[in-house]
């Protein structure tokens, strides 16, 4: 068993379902000590806990609506009184809360999804710099979940969303550059369509047929197999991966 991540300490948010749920358990396998965030599924966040700590992670669950710069002074507080420090934080929480065309949407539809998706990296990351600056690790890693939406403009009634995921990956650029001096590296991932909760709420529909249709390996991804490629990127292993983004859309198809 690998164990990369070995006495690293992580926070992932939005961590309770999908590929947040996924890295926790990945991060858990590969021996970090996790704190999954969540914001309103205390059971499903208990049992992604219970499943990390029977890998023989330390784990724990703290409820925070990454939205709130309040309750994020909370989860930090926390962290630091369980931790003292971080190593990796993973900004995963997020999501397409309805879709709408813009010629139907109002400034509220925009800003709810800029807040979700967009501030939120921003109050997270900023509000976790002290507790990542404390690492005594000599590496120190953020990972941002962006979208292939960023690129591609997001599906029907997705502009506010894609727009918000294509602020991520831009500003996954930014903190790169402003925290190398830290010794932190900011990277993003790109996920295509994978299977999650997240079709449920944005009503997608027939995930598999879109994925037949647009992605070349002709399936949807997992969040397992999102998970894996954070977990690559939080650990030593992509100790020269910086400032950029890795796609995990099984090859999204242009022509
Ligand atoms: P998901 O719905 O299972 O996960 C999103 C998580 O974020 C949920 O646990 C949700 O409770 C949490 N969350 C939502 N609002 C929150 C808030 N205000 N505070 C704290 N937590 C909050 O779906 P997922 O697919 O695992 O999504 C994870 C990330 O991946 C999201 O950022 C999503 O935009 C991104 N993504 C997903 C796909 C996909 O096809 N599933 C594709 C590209 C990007």
């Amino acid at each position: 068993m690998n164990r990369e991540l070995n006495g690293k300490k992580a926070l992932i948010t939005g961590a309770s379902t999908g590929i947040g749920a996924a890295t926790a358990i990945a991060f858990a396998r590969e021996g970090a000590s996790v704190i999954i965030n969540y914001r309103s599924s205390e059971q499903k966040a208990r049992e992604v806990m219970k499943k990390a700590r029977e890998l023989g992670a330390e784990a724990y669950v703290f409820k925070a609506d990454v939205t709130n710069e309040a309750e994020i002074a909370d989860l930090m507080k926390f962290i630091e009184s369980t931790f003292g420090y971080l190593d990796v934080l993973v900004n995963n929480a997020g999501g397409l809360l309805e879709r709408r065309e813009i010629t139907s949407s109002d400034l509220e539809y925009w800003r709810r999804h800029i807040d979700l998706n967009l501030t939120s990296v921003y109050l997270v990351t900023k509000n976790s710099l002290p507790l990542l600056l404390r690492s005594p690790s000599k590496e120190r890693v953020i990972v941002n979940v962006s979208s292939i939406a960023a690129f591609t403009g997001g599906g029907r009634g997705a502009f506010a969303y894609a727009s918000a995921k294509g602020g991520v990956k831009t500003l996954t650029r930014a903190m790169a550059k402003e925290l190398a001096q830290h010794r932190i590296r900011v990277v993003a991932v790109m996920p295509g369509l994978i299977v999650t909760p997240f079709h449920e709420k944005a009503k997608t529909g027939d995930v598999e047929g879109w994925a037949e249709k647009q992605v070349l390996l002709k399936r949807a991804g997992s969040a397992e197999e999102v998970a894996e490629v954070i977990a690559f990127l939080a650990s030593e292993r992509a100790s020269y991966v910086n400032s950029t983004e890795i796609y995990v859309d099984g090859g999204w198809m242009y022509g």
